[in-house]
């Protein structure tokens, strides 16, 4: 029988709920600590792609998570000023053809609240708020991790508090995240708000130089999802802040009609300052590791961090079990479990950390790199539009990854 663990999860966001729920299905008592005063996720949607629905199949959740998703017949991309169709990949049953699963969209709110159901479904899951973690030390034995003037103790601690990580400041050290100089506003309308002649079931990226708009269906198609991007060295912070009508509104000034009416359709946006890190390989020290955006923050432009957050907590919970059985009682498991564990993730999430920057290059591009990314896309179709990301949306295959 596995040795159980007594483990502390900093942070309760969808990387933080995942790791807890896969380590207490397998019987560790895990304690999740929030800062925040309650569970819960901001109103945005976010992009499924199907190497995460092959997580869901692992960690059965795929029927919790299609009943409240939007799954979109199609992805396209279209110029901002003129209009033009550069590209339209089918998804659907494409996707599923090509890939085994599906692509998805969901609110953020939903993935969190499927993750926080099956936690509470779990007894060896606690899960505490307003239970900000300050900082840790630790020996051979135990770590000790600081929490608003109280001090827990347990065999291991998992920093999933995200791109302002506390945790990885102990850890990497590697100081603040590095600004991109790209600004996302972000906002939901409901469909009954959005007019026939702008909606649209696709996934729709509306590309510009330096600006970009996407807009998709979320909630079984309830909602209706618009994230708009643009340059601007202007901010140096801010996340989940008001954005600027008017300097948007600027930065689509020449768009065509239609995104111009879809944008004004927003009275209230949210503001993130876009941020990410260089890749690192070590990711762990003795008894503590990292995991989702504190481990590899990235930017937005593939739509996998929350995905990846999840692909951590599968392989996390594998890496800890193949260690229970190769171990002899009182050895070095939780040390031996999180150096697979980073060696297992640390070249693919520094993959999609590097092809994402890429791809906010591309989307954004004129000139010579427009045309070029044009003839990529183009040229892409055979494989679900997306050859180039074929290792990506694979996945990994949790069965395999420690024989
Ligand atoms: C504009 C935008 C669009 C995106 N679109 C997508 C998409 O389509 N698909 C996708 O997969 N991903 C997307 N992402 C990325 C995704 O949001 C993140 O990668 C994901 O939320 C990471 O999850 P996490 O649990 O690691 O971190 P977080 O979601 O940041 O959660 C960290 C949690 O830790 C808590 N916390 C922080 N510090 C402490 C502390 N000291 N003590 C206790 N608790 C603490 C926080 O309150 C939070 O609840 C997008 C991101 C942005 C900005």
């Amino acid at each position: 029988m596995m040795q159980s663990l007594e483990l502390i999860v900093a942070g309760g966001g969808i990387g933080g709920l995942a790791a807890a729920l896969v380590l207490g299905r397998q019987g560790h008592t895990v304690t999740v600590l929030e800062q925040s005063p309650a569970f819960g996720e901001i109103g945005a949607g976010i992009q499924l792609g199907p190497n995460i629905f092959r997580m869901f199949e692992h960690l059965g959740l795929t029927e919790a998570v299609t009943a409240v998703a939007y799954f979109p017949p199609g992805m396209g991309m279209n110029d901002v000023r003129t209009g033009e169709k550069i590209v339209r990949v089918p998804l659907g049953d494409t996707a599923r053809a090509v890939y085994g699963y599906p692509y998805g969209l969901i609110y953020r709110a939903d993935l969190h609240d499927v993750f926080l159901q099956a936690c509470r479904a779990t007894p060896t899951v606690r899960l505490r708020t307003s239970a900000k973690v300050e900082g840790f030390e630790q020996d051979e034995q135990r770590v000790r991790v600081h929490v608003d003037g109280e001090t827990l103790e347990a065999d291991a601690l998992i920093g999933a508090d995200g791109l302002w990580s506390r945790v990885r400041q102990q850890i990497v050290g590697d100081g603040k995240p590095r600004l991109s100089g790209h600004i996302a506003y972000r906002a939901v309308l409901k469909r009954e708000d959005v007019p026939a002649h702008l909606w649209s079931d696709d996934v729709v990226l509306w590309g510009g130089e330096k600006t970009h708009l996407v807009h998709y269906p979320l909630r079984r198609g309830e909602l209706f999802n618009l994230v708009a991007v643009f340059h601007s060295d202007k901010y140096e912070e801010g996340w989940n802040t008001f954005g600027d009508t008017e300097e948007l509104n600027a930065r689509f000034a020449d768009a065509v009609p239609q995104v111009k009416e879809l944008l004004g359709k927003i009275e209230t946006w949210k503001m993130w300052v876009l941020c990410d890190r260089e890749p690192v390989k070590t990711w762990s020290n003795g008894r503590v590791t990292l995991l989702g955006d504190a481990a590899h923050p990235m930017l937005q432009y593939l739509a996998q961090g929350a995905g990846q957050a999840i692909e951590d907590a599968v392989v996390l919970g594998e890496a800890i079990k193949a260690a229970a059985l190769r171990q002899t009682q009182g050895e070095r498991l939780v040390e031996d479990a999180f150096e697979k564990y980073q060696q297992a993730r640390y070249l693919r999430t520094g993959r999609v950390q590097l092809t994402a920057r890429f791809y906010g290059d591309i989307y954004h591009a004129s000139g010579v790199t427009r045309e070029l990314r044009n003839q990529m896309f183009q040229s892409g179709r055979e494989s679900a539009g997306f050859a180039g990301l074929k290792w990506m949306y694979e996945g990994i295959d949790p069965k395999t990854l420690f024989t």
